[in-house]
């Protein structure tokens, strides 16, 4: 049976800040020690799109570049849209989240119209939301990251979101709890960090659904060094998130 999974890195040059290429190079690592062979794919504007998409993930990035990917953005719309509905997992923060919405209207009154994976639009405001962020997800346990945006996001009713955040953590908009959102197996948060070395367990939910989709079951075949070193990964991740829940905003 063949081990290959293709994980599609959307708009690296332009969508890519408080290092979110890192969740790249998180999923890369942990296929490869579950025995999978990652091959990655930058898709950048104009970029063929690759013959397999097993899991895509997009950063964020300012709103100059949003606006600057926003037309390569629309081009790949049915695509994406396609795929979110067949169950491709994929992982979208801030910049890009905001774009899998319906619309983004800046804090300079430009409008961006999404791509629509997401029930969500946002509206950016002059007052920048920044800081650690803990939020509590039915599915994941305490999601840890870091939020930075000037854009409040508004789920449409019915909309799940990621998780819901409490103390002084601002989320999607600072008013009502909530962060993020998921549509079929589509994240859509504001967490940074980056987001998937801290949070190991979204990194497996993301790599289980693109194995089932892909070979019809996530099948692990980790020699006994990559079971040891997979342990320590995920203890290093521990030690993080206990110091970033310490830290104040
Ligand atoms: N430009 C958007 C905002 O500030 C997204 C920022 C980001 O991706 N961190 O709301």
């Amino acid at each position: 049976m063949g081990r290959a999974i293709d994980i599609v890195s959307l708009y690296p040059k332009d969508m890519n800040i408080y290092g979110d290429s890192g969740n790249v190079l998180t999923i890369e690592r942990r296929l490869a020690l579950y025995g999978y062979e990652p091959r990655i794919h930058a898709v950048n504007q104009h970029d063929p799109w690759p013959g397999h998409a097993d899991v895509i993930l997009g950063g964020g990035g300012q709103d100059t570049g949003q606006k600057k990917i926003i037309d390569d953005l629309y081009a790949r719309a049915d695509t994406l849209r396609a795929l979110a509905e067949d169950g491709v997992p994929m992982l979208m923060i801030c910049g890009l989240y905001q774009l899998f919405g319906d619309y983004f209207e800046t804090v300079d009154g430009a409008r961006l119209d999404g791509i629509s994976i997401i029930g969500a639009h946002t509206v950016g405001r002059d007052v920048r939301m920044i800081g650690n962020l803990v939020e509590h997800s039915d599915d994941f346990g305490d999601v840890i990251g870091y939020e930075n945006h000037s854009g409040q996001t508004f789920l449409d009713d019915g909309v799940r979101p990621l998780g819901a955040v409490d103390g002084d953590g601002m989320g999607n908009n600072g008013e009502d709890h909530t962060e993020g959102a998921r549509v079929h197996n589509v994240i859509g948060t504001y967490m940074h960090g980056s987001l998937l070395p801290k949070n190991p367990a979204i990194s497996d939910f993301l790599i289980r659904a693109a194995a089932e989709r892909r070979y019809g079951a996530f099948r692990p075949e980790s020699t006994p060094a990559a079971r040891d070193e997979l342990a320590r990964i995920d203890r290093i991740a521990q030690r993080a998130r206990e110091a970033a829940q310490l830290r104040p905003r």
